[in-house]
């Protein structure tokens, strides 16, 4: 995997350091004649202490930071807006170099403060209750603007806390970018880089086939969420086109088969859409087809938005959904959609808030 030792060194153009992958960046450094532990040392200054040059990391010798430094740079992303909507959840607008824009949400609750980033500008899959779909596909992001969001989050944290939980759920499908989230996911999990336990790292899919059945394959240690949004394909294909493709039993076959840690589960989303998919047959349908695969439901009623051709159901409705999958014995929690006065809320993120620079 990744650029040979030649190609690494060449110095035209210079390698981001974050664009590698924990064991790209070791092959990176032992190519200069250093040892392993200098690619720790590194891992620890890029995404423990937060650097943004070679020339702070102190612990290395001068002649090799300037060796570094001709053929490599540490990229760095500054949100070029932050909204805060009154249940204290955040949502960062990032400039790319390119121009392209995208945006992160970090959302607190009682005992955790969860991030929930992008992995795409844009995306291809076209939901049809989403607003990231309504943009289209510009392009994937590199594996350092996908960890650079969690950085430029942790720099404007309130004093004392800190960022408990990963969701790869924001802009874009994450296995339709495949390499890249995954290289991201390794410098989270990485005991030497962001540290975060792999119980608290979630990848979230719409049900791209190909990548699910390499996740599954290549043995995923992290948690695992699928986009369902109903029980039938005739539903399921209306509501998300992917699923012509990708249909609802081959999905739920990798499902059945899929390599969890014990004690997990796989997380279904379902967001909830009035007259479509929110019928207590529906729910009775859902229970059907889950049988045997470990699950929990998040039920998410839909965050309506201009442009978005379908409405959010009454509450009355999404508890008698909630109960007949409780009664059933799933484990179904109605998410209540933080952030939506900002468009923060699932399905809502657009790379588009105004343009504010912070004082
Ligand atoms: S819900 Fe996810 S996969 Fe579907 S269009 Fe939106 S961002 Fe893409």
């Amino acid at each position: 995997m990744g650029l040979s030792p030649a190609e690494l060194r060449d110095p035209l153009p210079k390698i981001d350091l974050k664009d590698l992958g924990p064991s790209e960046l070791e092959a990176f450094i032992t190519s200069f004649g250093k040892e392993h532990y200098r690619a720790i040392q590194i891992l620890r200054w890029l995404y423990l202490r937060g650097v943004s040059s070679v020339e702070g990391m102190t612990n290395l010798s001068k002649r090799f930071r300037q060796e570094l430094s001709r053929v490599s740079l540490i990229s760095v992303l500054k949100p070029l807006h932050i909204e805060q909507a009154t249940d204290g959840t955040r949502k960062f607008l990032f400039e790319l170099t390119d121009g392209n824009r995208i945006e992160s949400v970090l959302i607190p609750e009682k005992s955790r403060i969860t991030l929930c980033l992008s992995t795409q500008v844009g995306c291809a899959l076209g939901c049809r209750f989403c607003l990231t779909g309504k943009t289209g596909f510009k392009r994937d992001l590199t594996v350092s603007e996908i960890v650079n969001q969690i950085l430029a989050a942790r720099e404007n944290l309130p004093h004392g806390t800190s960022i408990t939980n990963i969701v790869l759920m924001g802009m874009g499908e994450p296995l339709a970018n495949y390499t890249n989230t995954m290289k991201a996911i390794g410098l989270m999990i990485s005991p030497d880089a962001f540290k975060f336990s792999s119980r608290r790292v979630t990848l979230s899919t719409a049900g791209l086939l190909p990548g699910l059945e390499r996740m599954a394959r290549e043995g995923a240690g992290f948690r695992l969420a699928v986009s369902l949004n109903a029980s039938d394909d005739e539903t399921r294909s209306r509501l998300m086109p992917v699923n012509r493709l990708y249909p609802l039993r081959e999905i739920l076959r990798v499902c059945r088969n899929f390599p969890l840690r014990p004690r997990t589960r796989i997380t279904f989303e379902y967001v909830l859409v009035e007259n479509v998919n929110d019928s207590p047959q529906s729910a009775r349908n859902l229970l059907k087809i889950l049988r045997g695969i470990p699950s929990k439901i998040n039920l998410i009623p839909l965050n309506e938005a201009p442009g978005i051709p379908f409405r959010r159901p009454s509450q009355e409705r999404v508890r008698e959904f909630q109960e007949i999958l409780m009664e059933g014995g799933l484990t179904a929690i109605v998410r209540t959609s933080k952030g939506a006065e900002i468009s923060a809320a699932c399905g809502q993120l657009r790379g588009k808030s105004p343009v504010l620079l912070p004082s």
